[in-house]
């Protein structure tokens, strides 16, 4: 999709610390971390948000998301966050899960 930051990202065109990367994903470090471990996990399709998310895409982004937690050593503990429109806290329309880790993370969450 023209003009989306994450889309862009996908493909190369936008720089970013890459972490993982196979035929439908792609995973990043967060521009912004609010924790040790803050690992962005973008399909390389547009899909606005987890609502749009297909069946082929999400078992990807699982596969993907197991990969990653072996990767990171995240195995003690982490936490998957995706927000989902104004309301959620979603800043950037195209779906993302937030793999935040690294420190005990607490709840609820502030
Ligand atoms: P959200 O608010 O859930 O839409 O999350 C968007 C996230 O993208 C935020 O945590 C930002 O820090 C992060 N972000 C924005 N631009 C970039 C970028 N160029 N590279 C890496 N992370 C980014
Ligand atoms: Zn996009």
């Amino acid at each position: 999709m023209d003009n989306c930051l994450f889309c862009k990202i996908g493909a190369h065109e936008i720089p970013a610390t890459l972490l993982f990367e196979d035929e439908k994903t792609l995973a990043f470090r967060d521009i912004n971390p609010v924790a040790p471990t803050h690992i962005l996990l973008i399909p390389k399709i547009h899909i606005e948000n987890i609502l749009g998310l297909d069946n082929t895409t999400a078992l990807a982004m699982h596969s993907a998301l197991q990969k990653i937690v072996a990767q990171e050593n995240l195995e003690k503990g982490f936490r998957v966050v995706t927000n989902v429109g104004d309301m959620g806290g979603q800043t950037v329309f195209h779906l993302h899960w937030h793999i935040l880790g690294g420190r005990h993370m607490g709840w609820p969450p502030g």
